[in-house]
């Protein structure tokens, strides 16, 4: 079972980096993705966890917006960490999340929603990316809501009056470096629509054209109808069909390898990064 999408405590997952392998070991995977917000934190964590015949593909999802100002993620797979133009790209997302969690929370309290940046960070673990979901943690331990969930269906909802975005890439910029640094770009969950805007048939073209290798199709926030017009767009223009489950731990619904991807795309895929660079433990 091939798994090309999780989080970890390094973004907003609740399993730490080495927490996340030994779950993909009990639940029979044989590629895991690790890939955190806008961070590459977890990836020696997640190498010194590797047991057995498990190969781990380090990545990150990376937080884009569009010129039209639609939210983004672009998974980046199988890129060289050290590369500096990508290290400087997510950094500057990061740094990017914390004005912006400023302005959300002083929206919320304009509406006497009594919650603060030291609850948000309270919440976060420490080194993590900081996201909504930390704030919509703050708000359940402040007893205003009962969960991630419960938020991301009001409060905290991409359509919400309190919604803020950050400063991000748009796809075609970060499909250019992910390629630069080495990597195979991926967009994940293109078609999700229950979480807010999304894109339309024409924007793939473009991101093919910057050097888009795939596309996540199976993944539990596209309905049927959207997978399979995301299966004909990624046939269309001729690049890879993924499917993954987003694991978060405890942070989402989403289980480890509820989604998965072919072995022939996934091998498609990795021949398209620069070099071989899935990891594996070499004390078998
Ligand atoms: P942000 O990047 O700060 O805008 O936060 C968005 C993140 O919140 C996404 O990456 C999702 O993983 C997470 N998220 C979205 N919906 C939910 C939900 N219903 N429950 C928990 N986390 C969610
Ligand atoms: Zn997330
Ligand atoms: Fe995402
Ligand atoms: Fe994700």
């Amino acid at each position: 079972m091939i798994d090309l999408h999780a989080h970890t405590t390094c973004s907003d997952g609740t399993d730490s980096p080495r927490e996340l392998v030994n779950q993909a070991l009990i639940n029979g995977l044989s590629v895991l993705a690790i890939t955190d917000h806008d961070s590459i934190a977890g990836w020696q964590g997640a190498k010194d966890a590797l047991r057995l015949d498990l190969q781990l593909v380090l990545g990150a999802e990376i937080s884009c917006l569009t010129t039209d100002g639609i939210s983004v993620h672009m998974l980046g797979l199988l890129f060289d960490g050290d590369n500096l133009e990508m290290t400087k790209m997510l950094e500057e997302t990061r740094d990017g999340r914390i004005p912006r969690m400023v302005k959300m929370i002083e929206l919320l309290n304009a509406e006497n929603y009594e919650v603060s940046m030291e609850d948000v960070y309270a919440a976060m673990p420490e080194g993590a990316t900081l996201g909504r979901p930390h704030l919509a943690d703050a708000l359940v331990n402040l007893g205003i809501l009962k969960s991630r969930n419960e938020a991301f269906e009001g409060l905290l909802n991409n359509d919400s009056p309190f919604y803020v975005s950050h400063l991000a890439p748009t796809p075609e910029v970060a499909i250019a470096q992910i390629r630069a640094a080495g990597g195979v770009a991926v967009i994940a969950h293109p078609f999700a629509s229950l979480r807010g805007q999304i894109l339309t048939d024409a924007d793939f073209a473009p991101m093919v054209a910057a050097g888009l290798n795939g596309i996540e199709v199976d993944h539990r926030d596209q309905s049927a109808v959207e997978r399979a017009n995301l299966r004909t767009i990624a046939k269309e223009l001729g690049v890879v069909v993924t499917g993954s489950s987003d694991y978060h731990g405890a942070g989402k619904l989403n289980l480890l390898g509820e989604n998965t991807t072919d072995k022939g795309e996934w091998e498609k895929l990795e021949a398209m990064a620069s070099q071989r660079r899935v990891v594996q433990s070499d004390s078998r």
